[in-house]
């Protein structure tokens, strides 16, 4: 997408990673300057090896490039946006099958040479604790904060002090539950259920339930209690979510704890019509229907203790699993609460934010955010209105999400972010393929929703 030239105004952006590049590159094809700022140099934090840009801290996969898939579809339309993340990524690409994944040193070099030779970009690598003071001292207009999940505590306490209304609209931390191999569990006192909703003919339940007696709850709530945790690392300290409460923690609170947040039996009565102590829930995590997530199971144990307790519970002896839990250091925003939709901030509207540190995740995801903030700031820098991306599409999709979500929970892109598609009474009646009718239902509509945003900005732009 290519608009004039705004050679007037000079754009502050905080971060140097995948949404602030995307943000910088953006307003700089588009005749804006930037004064691009990183701190890794002074103060890399300790996932970061690489000098350049763009770095990948952990899997160099960048997930699916399916058109079918959600991932793919937001790669489309990043495509489509001109993204640098999506080109320089395909020109690094390495096999591996279906994912995008990159040799990530040269996909950060790549990056970092094309940005550097950009003349409206300034790259000044600096640890920024006040930006408000640095834009004045730098002569710049607007900001994009792109700062990802460990922005440095100084600045994370500047957002919390001038952006926030209290302590719980910035966030430290997020929790992954652990996700169990299925098929290596014993079903047998395992039961199919869906909280307060009766199995029948018409309804196959979505969660598994393993029920425990009293003895067999307390004994795990005590080696919950127990259990070695993973050292906090120096760059982390603990502040919880309470809404994602590490269930370690939650055992240390009291012994009925558990029994009425995460392993509450209410509504899951056995076939019998008898209610257990207490129940563990099961999700499915995949299509396939063999990897199942362990609801609300988010645990600070180590790896080693959550195998030793996890492999005590009823059907869990020989329990295979997909992942651990783990919690680890993520800031991000009460987005719902804190910014606008076009991601500026609601206390000062010339800062805008992208990336990780909006309440999404992932590196696609982050890297779509730099495009939608610079996209905004190119609107106001011409006095245009907020650009208003379709729901329908995974961009949408995702910026619905922050906005609108009712926990703040970071999320990758996933098809229950998209506006459910209405089914014929045909494809209604057609069991299992079901969910890949709704799901390509859900791609048709996205790819002509965007395609139509795109085609009426072109139109508005080019009737001015
Ligand atoms: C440990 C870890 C592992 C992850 N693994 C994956 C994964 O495997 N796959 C995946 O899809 N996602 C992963 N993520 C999530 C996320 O997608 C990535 O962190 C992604 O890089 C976020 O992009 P971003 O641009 O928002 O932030 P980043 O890529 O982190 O970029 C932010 C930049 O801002 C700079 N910065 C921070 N504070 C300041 C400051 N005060 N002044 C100046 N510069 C500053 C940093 O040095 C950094 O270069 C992981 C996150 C973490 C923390």
């Amino acid at each position: 997408m290519n608009y004039e030239n705004s050679k007037n105004n000079r754009v502050l952006v905080i971060g140097a990673g995948l949404a602030g590049v995307e943000a910088a590159y953006c307003l700089a094809k588009n005749g804006v300057s930037v004064l691009l700022v990183d701190s890794k140099k002074s103060s890399p934090n300790p996932t970061q090896s690489l000098d350049g840009f763009a770095e990948l801290v952990c899997t160099n996969s960048l997930k699916s490039k399916r058109p079918e898939s959600s991932h793919g579809m937001l790669k489309e339309e990043m495509k489509k946006l001109g993204s640098i993340i999506i080109e320089k990524a395909l020109e690094a690409a390495v096999p591996a099958g279906d994912a995008l994944a990159v040799d990530r040193k040269f996909f950060s070099e790549k990056i970092t040479d094309k940005l550097l030779s950009m003349e409206q970009i300034e790259y000044t690598p600096i640890e920024i604790s006040d930006p408000t003071t640095f834009m004045k001292e730098h002569h710049c207009d607007s900001l994009i904060i792109a700062s990802g999940p460990l922005t440095t505590d100084p600045l994370a306490n500047w957002i919390k002090d001038n952006l926030s209304d209290g302590p719980d609209d910035l966030y430290f931390y997020d929790a992954m539950a652990p996700v169990v191999d299925g098929d290596s569990l014993d079903m047998t006192g395992i039961y199919l259920k869906d909280r307060y909703k009766d199995v029948g003919e018409e309804i196959i339940a979505d969660y598994l339930n393993c029920p425990l007696t009293k003895e067999e709850y307390e004994l795990f709530v005590d080696d919950l209690k127990n259990g070695d945790k993973t050292p906090t690392k120096s760059f982390e300290k603990p502040k919880f979510f309470e809404g994602c409460l590490p269930i370690d923690l939650m055992a240390e609170r009291g012994v009925e704890t558990l029994r009425f947040s995460c392993m509450k039996p209410v509504g899951l009565e056995r076939a019998d019509g008898k209610l257990p102590h207490a129940v563990i829930q099961l999700r499915r995590e995949n299509l396939l229907g063999n990897a199942f997530n362990l609801v609300g199971f988010q645990t600070r144990l180590t790896h080693k203790e959550q195998l030793r307790i996890f492999r005590k519970l009823p059907g869990f002896a020989n329990a295979k699993f997909f992942k651990l839990g783990s919690v680890h250091r993520n800031t991000y925003l009460n987005a719902k609460k804190l910014l606008a939709a076009d991601l500026s901030s609601k206390k000062i509207p010339n800062i805008y934010f992208a990336g990780q540190i909006t309440g999404v995740e992932g590196y696609t995801e982050s890297a779509a955010m730099g495009i939608v903030a610079a996209m905004q700031v190119l609107r106001k820098i011409r006095g245009e209105t907020p650009l208003r991306f379709p729901v329908e599409s995974a961009i949408g999709a995702l910026i619905n999400y922050i906005m609108t979500a009712k926990d703040a929970v970071p999320s990758n892109i996933n098809f229950g972010l998209f506006p459910l598609p209405i089914l014929t009474k045909e494809q209604r009646k057609i069991g299992k393929r079901k969910k890949d009718v709704k799901k390509n239902m859900i791609c048709e509509i996205a790819t002509k929703s965007f395609d139509q945003f795109l085609a009426e900005q072109f139109f508005s732009r080019s009737n001015k």
